[in-house]
């Protein structure tokens, strides 16, 4: 109920496109008779969670924020809900982001922008009506913004986003909450709509790394609808209980002082760095010599596969059907042309380009290699002996909203998620932590990652910075 209350209270966020309050009342009925009766399924039991509007609900309209899902009602959840709710947890409702999750500000859905709940002095502060709301706040990032938003303003204590090159940790960072991108093949992706299948994860958001170690618990293994998950051994705790810091080794990449970098940030990563060192860890400069290429390998690959993954919105299978009925082409053409915003037209039209059958070779051939290249950077360094590397997770605190509108979108992608998108381009785990405020007041956050499956190490260590 208090939940509920407050995400009454700060509707003004934007965080909600659906709020399942019957459901929620139901199930939280549900847990505490079994609470009562001594029957708790577990840390899970009773908690209020939500979920990014792209993971399939049953009977839950899903609509990825996008005008094309209106109306679409999955007759599946997504494994990631289903394993929440098998464990008693509260679905509280679906949250705001990007269209289809292309965007790093959770500003381009179809349901309007999602405001940074730390805009508002305090992110736990609640309005009364006829506050006046017009004011130059700053966004949460994307695309899970409504996630983070959510956690960051207490409707919800836990919740789910998607991360395909940084749009859990990124709004997860703007917003001051741990957020975890855990490795690839480790959560399934089944039921989660997808945008880039060979880099998409779900991504945890909480408020400590000892929440997000509980619900990684519940959420990983493998599962037969998803043929990349992997089987990972049960472990016996949350966190591994004989973590010493003094044998950690930690890498700080050099080629992560990218321009752009604000003094804000630069100083926490600089003074967290040596916090570890004190602490007796060992701290070195590595190099990722391919890094530079990142976001255009990220880029190329996305669009690629953002062409075929959109095909199956034809105005037959799902949501909006366009009026126009002259021949199916045109009822094709004008239901996609309705449906879409302009970020997923032009992802669409460019992954076309790059699939043409004269640049193939010279696109998405390239791009796959390269692909390859950042990978074997991080295999070279983990392989010397560290076990994390220290970056931070997006270039600066939050930007205000008329700041960020005003600079061209793909510039913006370009530079948001130059510290994020390495790490799906290898598959690896990383985690952003909450470290400071900003000079302006607003969080910063760093980010660890980690070797490809060694999530609970990288969780160790990031409870050990938290
Ligand atoms: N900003 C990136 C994009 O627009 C990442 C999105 C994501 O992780 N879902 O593609």
């Amino acid at each position: 109920r208090k939940c509920l209350q407050r995400i009454r209270k700060t509707r003004h966020l934007n965080a909600y496109i659906t709020v399942t309050e019957e459901l929620a009342m139901k199930q939280a009925q549900e847990a505490d008779n079994r609470l009562l009766r001594g029957e708790a399924l577990g840390p899970l039991d009773g908690i209020p969670f939500s979920m990014k509007d792209n993971f399939c609900t049953e009977r839950v309209e899903t609509t990825c924020a996008s005008r094309m899902l209106r109306g679409y009602f999955p007759p599946f959840n997504a494994t990631v809900v289903q394993k929440l709710l098998d464990q008693g947890a509260v679905l509280m409702g679906k949250t705001n982001m990007d269209e289809f999750a292309m965007g790093s500000g959770s500003t381009d859905g179809a349901f309007g922008p999602v405001r940074n709940p730390w805009s508002y002095s305090s992110p736990y502060r609640t309005l009364s009506p006829g506050t006046d709301l017009d004011f130059d706040w700053s966004i949460t990032g994307g695309s899970s913004g409504g996630s983070a938003a959510a956690v960051a303003s207490l409707s919800s204590f836990l919740a789910l986003g998607s991360d395909t090159g940084g749009s859990t940790r990124n709004p997860g960072s703007l917003c001051g909450v741990v957020a975890l991108k855990p490795s690839y093949g480790l959560l399934s992706r089944h039921g989660l709509i997808p945008l880039v299948n060979s880099m998409d994860v779900p991504g945890i958001m909480s408020r400590s790394v000892y929440d997000t170690a509980i619900a990684l618990d519940v959420l990983q293994g493998r599962d037969v609808n998803d043929s990349t998950t992997v089987h990972v051994p049960d472990s016996p705790a949350p966190l591994p209980q004989e973590f010493d810091i003094r044998d950690l080794c930690v890498g700080v990449p050099k080629e992560y002082h990218a321009p752009g970098l604000s003094a804000d940030t630069l100083a926490q990563w600089t003074r967290v760095a040596s916090l570890f060192e004190r602490a007796g860890a060992r701290v070195h400069e590595v190099s990722l010599p391919h890094t530079q290429y990142s976001i255009v390998c990220y880029h190329v690959l996305c669009c690629c596969e953002v062409a075929s993954n959109m095909a199956r919105f034809d105005g037959l299978q799902y949501g909006h059907r366009s009026a126009v009925e002259s021949s199916t082409e045109a009822m094709y053409a004008t239901t996609r042309h309705e449906g879409f915003n302009d970020v997923v037209r032009r992802r669409v039209l460019s992954g076309n380009y790059f699939l043409l059958k004269q640049n193939y070779e010279r696109y998405f051939v390239k791009a796959q290699q390269i692909r390859r290249l950042i990978t074997e950077d991080f295999r070279r360094v983990f392989s010397s002996g560290v076990d994390v590397l220290l970056t931070p997770t997006t270039l600066s605190d939050a930007a205000t909203y008329s700041d960020f509108i005003e600079e061209d979108n793909r510039t913006r992608s370009a530079q948001d998620d130059v510290f994020t998108q390495p790490a799906n381009l290898a598959g690896l785990p990383a985690i952003t932590v909450p470290t400071s405020l900003s000079a302006r007041g607003l969080p910063i956050g760093l980010q660890l990652i980690g070797q490809h499956l060694q999530d609970r190490k990288l969780l160790a260590a990031a409870h050990w910075m938290e």
